[in-house]
């Protein structure tokens, strides 16, 4: 099958290489003979994203945010539509932020967010960094999931939001509600760089295969071997674990 892809942003939100989650897609995609038809999506760009089975978003610092926040946030209805019909996606640190209603900066400006997360952010004195490990379930498929947060934002979802998972070590939205990211259908939002995906196989699938059913497919995939990613995983958790609660 095809999988059509929106890239927002790919020359202002890829800190941390970012793009090389979509490296991960395209190449598990591909491992099941489905293919990947990538559009990248530059401010001022047309894009329907309810067109998409799959919307994905970097992260970036305060800076490259406020160029792009006002573009995100005029989509942000459309996105919301979207998200309602089945797309997938996936935002990481600094287009979570931008994914919530809105994001307050270091130097203290507010920027618009796109209002597809329920969730408001402001930026700390200190930066939360480091390993991460979490408690996920997708769906009914518990897991964990290991990377690396660097925010200074605090994200505060609102009563009754949906995280994306529960932190067993490292720091999360805020630093003390233990709660890590959003979710929102099929849409993920998360503090986790990385990239995320090479690291937590089972979530690129469960991301994937969301995708494949928006495609019109039945959303199997077959297993892969994934010896390598597991091992990767077992590093990375180990890392963060060893780090602790904080
Ligand atoms: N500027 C945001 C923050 O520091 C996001 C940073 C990022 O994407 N690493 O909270």
């Amino acid at each position: 099958m095809r999988i059509r892809v929106a890239h927002l942003y790919p020359d202002y939100l890829n800190i941390y290489a970012d793009r090389g989650n979509i490296a991960v897609f395209e190449r598990r995609a591909a491992l099941r003979g489905h293919a990947l038809e990538i559009t990248g999506v530059a401010p001022g760009a047309s894009l329907d994203p309810s067109s998409f089975d799959l919307i994905y978003v970097g992260g970036g610092q305060d800076r490259e945010q406020a160029l792009v926040a006002p573009d995100l946030a005029e989509r942000g209805q459309l996105l919301r539509t979207a998200v309602d019909e089945g797309t997938a996606l996936l935002a990481v640190c600094g287009g979570y932020q931008l994914l919530g209603r809105s994001y307050r900066g270091r130097d203290g400006s507010s920027m618009p967010g796109a209002g597809l997360f329920p969730l408001e952010t402001v930026a700390g004195d200190r930066r939360l960094i480091g390993d991460v490990l979490l408690d996920v379930d997708l769906d009914g498929c518990t897991t964990t999931v290991a990377g690396f947060e660097n925010h200074a934002g605090r994200t505060l979802l609102d009563p009754g939001a949906v995280p994306f998972g529960r932190v067993l070590a490292g720091h999360g939205n805020d630093g003390a509600s233990r709660l890590e990211g959003c979710r929102v259908a099929a849409a993920i939002g998360t503090y986790l760089h990385g990239p995320l995906l090479p690291r937590n196989p089972v979530l690129a699938d469960w991301l994937l295969a969301r995708a494949l059913e928006h495609a019109g497919g039945d959303g199997y995939l077959e297993p892969l071997a994934d010896e390598l990613e597991r091992l990767a995983h077992v590093v990375s958790a180990g890392r963060a674990r060893s780090r602790g609660g904080r």
